[in-house]
């Protein structure tokens, strides 16, 4: 299957490639080179209003169809995911900046993982049943909510965008998406994907543009019933504020400022290699990256050293080379917010132990966006560089000599999504599991995932969980009957 890119993207509405109502474009720019490569559609309510008359449509076939039927069309798209493994690689490194070797390891087979995780999971869902001395059964209907809308983020753009529209899609419901505007491609391509394989019109519309414009005339819109959203804290709090008093339904996973909490007792070898990975993988724009590193005070110093001789050997550059362990910062606005987090850090007396600046690309990349993987101690809990979210590739390093310290610095931010634990020592991991105000404790690993598990964050990390039947609970309504006999 050939998947070919028009330098003008279109959304896709009711089975069809169509251009924005609004007749108006917004430019897709390539962050690795700072060149414009394409344009998006810049969609707004008057396009929300035609996918939605599209997916009422196509509701009452796609909600009563069997459900091995659901499953063959879901998988069958990911089995198109992976045939156009490479395509979809390259398109998502193009739009993002992210090394071409990260999009085809993780990105993408993931983005099939999750369609054929979730056919499946459309199979096997099932409810219960209650039954009592006054001789009632109880049991629940599970039913699809109707039409769903999907809103997901740049860092991880056709993963995440899938890891909702999927088990949207396996509980039968029929599905407004939207991806950043930043990362619009794969979207784009996903779209072609979905017709190839079958999906009927549509089940699935996938519309580009901005936040303000096109992702509020969903959240606002009185039939789309659901909105999963995935993003910054900022925007969760305006889309909550709108949905809200609609009683809509929400699950918002949003910004995190996660601790990564080391003790003198841990694996040190696989503690140094993960720890590299949760700092700047994908340039440290992964909500889950662990950017508060903890430190127990006796290694400190050890560990500082050993750390970054290990960072000064992550190579930036051309995201296409293999070479290249760090590429590009997604956008020029991100890019910008980055070194401005660096410079509050400097002002806040922080100490700079190695980058803290831009990087200069040469060749084709000499206009790229890209951030020298920054380090930074001397910071306390309670300054901004160690309680607001960066997103990027900058981690400041505290000491701590206790595991009440510990878990006080870990706890001291308003986010609770993810934090990673690293102990030989299991009653200590457990206790500081235990405590811990996060959504996912990883003890000496990272980025382990297993998509049956609830994923979510708590405090201002987000409301609700994906996952397994989370996610298929959360895009169903549950409704009880009662029978006497
Ligand atoms: P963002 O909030 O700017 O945008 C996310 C999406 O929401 C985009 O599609 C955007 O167009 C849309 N949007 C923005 N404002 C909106 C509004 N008012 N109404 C409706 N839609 C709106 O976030 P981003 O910069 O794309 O992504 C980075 C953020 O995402 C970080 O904060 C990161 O931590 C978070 N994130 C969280 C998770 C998680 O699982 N918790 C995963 C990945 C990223």
């Amino acid at each position: 299957m050939q998947l070919d890119i028009p330098f003008q993207l279109e959304n896709f509405i009711g089975g069809q490639f169509q251009q924005p109502l609004s007749g108006q474009f917004i430019d897709n720019i390539n962050p690795a080179t700072g060149e414009v490569y394409g344009s998006i559609p810049s969609s707004n309510e008057k396009d929300v209003e035609q996918a939605v008359v599209a997916a009422k449509k196509a509701f009452p076939s796609w909600s009563g169809m069997r459900a091995e039927e659901r499953f063959k069309i879901l998988n069958k798209i990911a089995e198109c995911i992976e045939e156009t493994h490479d395509q979809l690689a390259l398109a998502e490194t193009n739009d993002n900046g992210k090394p071409l070797w990260l999009s085809k390891e993780v990105d993408i087979p993931r983005a099939a993982a999750n369609f054929r995780f979730f056919a499946t999971a459309g199979m096997q869902f099932a409810s219960e049943s209650h039954s009592n001395q006054n001789h009632s059964l109880n049991f629940t209907l599970r039913q699809p909510i109707g039409i769903v809308g999907c809103i997901s983020p740049w860092n991880l753009p056709l993963y995440l965008f899938t890891w909702k529209i999927a088990p949207a899609l396996a509980a039968g419901n029929c599905v407004i998406a939207k991806p950043s505007e930043v990362t619009p491609v794969s979207a784009y391509l996903l779209a072609k994907i979905c017709k190839a394989a079958g999906l009927h019109d549509g089940v699935l519309n996938i519309i580009h543009g901005t936040g303000q414009d096109c992702g509020e005339a969903m959240v606002k819109h009185p039939s789309i019933k659901a909105i999963s959203f995935t993003g910054s804290t900022r925007a969760g709090e305006k889309i909550a504020s709108i949905a809200a008093p609609m009683f809509k339904k929400l699950s918002l996973e949003l910004g995190g400022k996660n601790p990564n909490i080391i003790f003198a007792d841990c694996n040190w070898d696989k503690m140094l290699f993960n720890t590299i990975r949760s700092s700047f993988g994908n340039q440290g724009q992964i909500c889950l990256c662990g950017s508060r590193i903890l430190v127990e005070a006796s290694i400190y110093e050890r560990f500082k050293t050993a750390f970054i001789e290990r960072v000064k050997k992550l190579s930036i550059g051309d995201p296409l080379e293999d070479g290249s362990k760090q590429g590009a910062i997604v956008s020029k606005a991100h890019f910008d917010k980055i070194l401005g987090c660096i410079e509050t850090a400097k002002k806040e007396g922080g100490s700079i132990l190695m980058g803290g600046k831009a990087f200069q690309a040469i060749g084709r990349c000499q206009n790229g966006y890209f951030i020298e993987p920054t380090v930074i101690e001397n910071l306390g809990p309670q300054c901004i560089t160690n309680t607001e979210e960066i997103f990027g590739p900058v981690v400041t390093l505290q000491p701590f000599h206790s595991i009440e310290e510990a878990l006080a610095l870990a706890n001291a931010t308003q986010y609770g999504l993810a934090a990673s634990i690293w102990t030989q020592d299991i009653t200590k991991a457990h206790q500081i599991a235990a405590q811990i105000e996060s959504g996912i404790v990883w003890i000496n690993c990272w980025l382990e995932r297993d998509l049956r598990t609830p994923f979510g964050g708590i405090k201002n990390s987000g409301v609700g969980r994906e996952g397994g039947w989370e996610a298929m609970r959360f895009f169903t309504e549950a409704k009880n009957v009662t029978i006497q006999y």
